[in-house]
């Protein structure tokens, strides 16, 4: 391990409690700090392919992740025309093709394994103060929800931002210079009783709509929709985004447009969210500050594997610092490991975002013309 004792984590979402226990396992002083309170967990379901489920081995989590999810293996397409077409998935070796999974039930193993590993855990809490030194990073903290206990002000060797979409660490470093940017469209997401028909991941296009319906298990299934909207306005209340669901079901045949019939205007899991991307065009740090998971590229969601970007973020950070003594050359090798994966990850999703929504560029064409199989196997290599 490089002279890296003692790391900040900032942010306790999928990325965040990865790194915190590939770090803690080799011995590190782990501290997490995560705005939202305990059990607060965004969104409905997950699915983890082959690459994120070998980093789940690495940490040691991968037979509780199978265990509380559903295993499968071919992608379906449900094309304009009600054709089907299965994709088989590269061989990943070790483990299985494809794992969905609900959030809340990744986000408990993640916490009980960053917990086992040693990391501590503060959920309501974040950073208030950065101040980096020559070697290291000095950080104080606030209280965001009603009795969190907060950290000691303190001094760490690095801070690693973790924080998402809107991450406070990436404007620390790089002001508002890569702020997240609209793509045009929309996510429209709900959790329904799983339809007979659903046994594997069902991409589905009707217009300009398209549907993702994943399985989580015997009973309960994820429907994600994205809609062109070209701009964001006052946020839909609970119902409305239930009475858009709604609505975008009902535009596809057969099966897919039933499930239009059991969404209730009262759905607790309904929710909606504008699709952003971040593309942080230089190294993913400075100094003793790094940015990474969506902080760094959050993606369009079309290849779904954003989670699986971050974790593998997470753990090569790890494996960097604990081949490298000097921790410039770690973290420059991090990133240049990291990023064309990253980077090849959003610039494939917002190519097929465009080119299904008619308005492909010419380089989306050019990068399309690598098959979904083909670009599946590129993230079946070792990351
Ligand atoms: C509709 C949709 C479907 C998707 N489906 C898939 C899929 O099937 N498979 C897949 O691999 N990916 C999927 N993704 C992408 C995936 O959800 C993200 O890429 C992933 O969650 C990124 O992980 P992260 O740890 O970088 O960030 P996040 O999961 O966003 O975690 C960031 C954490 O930081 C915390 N935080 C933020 N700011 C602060 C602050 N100031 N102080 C303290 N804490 C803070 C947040 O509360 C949060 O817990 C999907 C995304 C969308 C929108």
């Amino acid at each position: 391990m490089s002279k890296i004792s003692r790391v900040l984590i900032q942010g306790a979402g999928i990325g965040g409690l990865v790194a915190a226990t590939a770090l803690a396992r080799r011995g590190v002083h782990v501290d997490v700090v995560e705005h939202r309170p305990p059990g607060a967990v965004l969104g409905v379901g997950l699915n983890q392919p082959g690459n994120a489920l070998a980093v789940m081995r690495e940490i040691g989590v991968l037979d509780d992740c199978l265990r509380r999810g559903y295993q499968y293996s071919d992608l379906r397409v449900i094309t304009a025309d009600g054709a089907t077409v299965d994709i088989p998935p590269p061989p990943f070796p070790g483990v299985p093709p494809n794992n969905a999974i609900q959030r809340r039930e990744l986000c408990q193993v993640l916490l009980d394994a960053a917990r086992n590993a040693g990391a501590r855990l503060y959920h309501g809490t974040t950073l208030s103060e950065i101040r980096e030194e020559a070697d290291g990073v000095h950080a104080a903290f606030a209280a965001k929800a009603d009795g969190a206990t907060v950290p000691e002000a303190a001094r760490y060797d690095l801070l690693a931002g973790f924080d998402g979409i809107r991450s406070q660490v990436r404007k620390h470093v790089f002001g508002d210079r890569y702020d997240a940017e609209y793509t045009g469209f929309t996510c429209w997401r709900i959790s329904l009783p799983r339809p007979a028909e659903l046994d594997r991941i069902v991409y589905s296009l009707s217009g300009d709509v398209k549907a993702t319906l994943i399985p989580l298990g015997a009973t309960d299934s994820y429907v994600a929709l994205v809609a062109p909207q070209e701009q964001i306005g006052v946020r839909p209340t609970a119902s409305q985004i239930a009475d858009t669901i709604k609505t975008l079901l009902g535009r596809f045949p057969g099966w897919i447009g039933e499930l239009a019939a059991v969404v209730s205007a009262d759905s607790a899991s309904a929710a909606f969210s504008p699709i952003e991307q971040v593309t942080l065009r230089e190294p993913w740090y400075r100094g003793r500050v790094v940015v990474a998971g969506d902080a760094a590229h959050a993606s369009t969601p079309h290849m779904a594997q954003g989670a699986a970007m971050a974790a593998e973020d997470a753990v090569v950070l790890a494996q960097c610092l604990d081949a490298e003594h000097d921790v410039e050359k770690a973290l420059r090798t991090w990133w240049e490991r990291r990023m064309p994966r990253a980077g090849f990850v959003q610039d494939y999703s917002a190519a097929l975002l465009r080119s299904e929504s008619g308005v492909p560029t010419s380089l989306d064409e050019e990068l399309l013309r690598t098959p979904m199989p083909a670009a599946q196997a590129r993230l079946a290599e070792p990351y």
